[in-house]
């Protein structure tokens, strides 16, 4: 179950932008006219002309493009129990900010979503301060102890999206077996952070040149493909459905391929920061830069790369994983885990993987919305009739990440001072307006026409 807050709509003619959605089958400039928060027509340029504009905001769309709104499958809002780092408001927000329709937020929190009563109240203040679509994963253990299952059918009936102890790894066999079991019965997919703690061993970077120079501890690639394998097997074996988190290791990509191979029900994401930077960025002791799993060497980014090309990789998710700077000030070793993303998906992904490497723009909005399919929704459509969840994105505009601060209560960005491609300037979420840049061109008022 997707919720958002009652928001009012906002009817808007989009004129002269370029809409590209591979999904309608749309590539060319278009006129998108929404009302009463669903795309009422989209037409090719000039076939609104003669449209009565009043009472509606009027865009000019040249220059800009329109894309269906995002879904990232992997957020960390930080609720219950920590709205010193983010809440449901500011995380939705910085979603909006980043062109994201709908997020889907992880359970270890404080306390973490194990049981129907958390999982209630979640719903409930999401309903309130959400201003795009927010779903929820409740705990595959109770405690995210890794020793006895949640009562995972009734956290489904009451709208969990998916199960996950993010974070952890589901690290007992049997326990994993028995969820797998679950899963089947439930429907809703298994999402997994696979990390083999006994190779991991507390490391506080990638395993490598860098790790050794300077004398951090490190997780060695294996960590990682060795637990997905592992589950690989054990989902093939239940016939359940599984889903790979933030990969990060070629191996990894690998265990992906030969499970796919194998007849296992199993897909993957990316996060940006594994696509974009490596380990080399940890030299500084920037503990912006350490999250887990943590960045790894060029050879595993071209790795993750070539995935997204060849369709290994199924979406891209952030890990938006908000921290206070009081958290993050700590010693590299100390520092907690984790990068906020929401804000740089799109911009990191356009300008390393479609201005980098060659990814078709259309591809790109398709992985930055088939996130959506793992909870079995349908990503959102550029389609007259659907409801108006999409964005405008400037291409050709350049920035500096973090310069005008962040929307997101945190702000610790791994992309922190890059200079990126592509911003997103406005962003409907069934046409209530969820964000608006600042800089946007053109006057955006209620006013009427400009
Ligand atoms: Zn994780
Ligand atoms: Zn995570």
């Amino acid at each position: 179950m997707i919720v958002r807050a009652a928001l009012p709509t906002t009817d808007v003619l989009i004129r002269g932008v370029h809409a590209v959605d591979v999904r309608a089958g749309l590539d060319g400039l278009s006129d998108v006219l929404v009302v009463d928060g669903k795309i009422a027509e989209l037409v090719p340029t000039g076939g609104l002309d003669s449209y009565d504009t009043g009472g509606l905001t009027v865009i000019d769309g040249a220059g800009l493009h329109c894309f269906p709104g995002f879904f990232d499958p992997h957020v960390h809002a930080r609720t219950p129990g920590q709205g010193y780092k983010e809440t449901i408001a500011t995380c939705t927000a910085a979603a909006a900010a980043g062109g994201f329709t709908g997020i889907v937020a992880m359970p270890n929190t404080n306390p973490v979503v194990d049981s129907t009563s958390v999982f209630g109240a979640l719903l409930e203040t999401a309903r309130q301060g959400a201003v795009i679509g927010i779903g929820f994963t409740a705990c595959i253990t109770k405690g995210m102890k890794g020793a006895e299952l949640t009562e995972m059918a009734a956290l489904k009936d009451l709208g969990a999206v998916a199960f996950t102890d993010d974070g952890l790894p589901v690290t007992d066999a049997h326990i994993f077996r028995m969820a797998c079991r679950y899963q089947q019965l439930v429907g809703s997919v298994l999402m997994l952070h696979e990390e083999e703690h006994a190779l991991s061993g507390g490391g506080a970077m990638n395993e490598g040149a860098v790790s050794a120079a300077l004398g951090i501890s490190g997780q060695p690639n294996i960590a990682e493909s060795t637990l997905i394998a592992r589950d690989g097997a054990i989902a093939l074996y239940e016939d359940a459905r599984i889903h790979v988190q933030h990969i990060s290791a070629s191996e990894s990509l690998d265990a992906v391929r030969e499970a796919r191979g194998r007849g296992t029900k199993i897909t993957a994401e990316a996060s940006p920061h594994h696509l974009c930077l490596t380990d080399e960025k940890c030299r500084s002791l920037d503990t912006n830069c350490k999250m887990n799993p943590p960045l790894r060497t060029e050879k595993d980014r071209q790795a993750l790369i070539a995935a997204v090309l060849d369709g290994t990789i199924d979406c891209i998710a952030t890990d938006h994983a908000p921290h206070s700077r009081d958290e993050k000030a700590l010693p590299f070793e100390e520092a907690p885990f984790g990068s906020t993303g929401l804000e740089t998906s799109f911009a990191a992904c356009y300008t390393e993987l479609v201005l980098g490497h060659g990814l078709e723009l259309g591809r790109l909005v398709e992985l930055l919305g088939s996130g959506a399919e793992l909870i079995d929704l349908q990503p959102a459509k550029l389609i007259a009739g659907e409801p108006a969840d999409l964005c405008l994105v400037d291409l050709g505009r350049r920035w500096i990440v973090g310069e005008d601060g962040y929307v997101s209560k945190s702000a610790n960005s791994a992309f922190a001072g890059l200079e990126l491609q592509g911003k997103v300037v406005l962003t409907l979420s069934h046409g209530a307006v969820a964000h608006r840049d600042a800089a946007l061109d053109h006057p955006f008022d209620t006013a009427g026409t400009r």
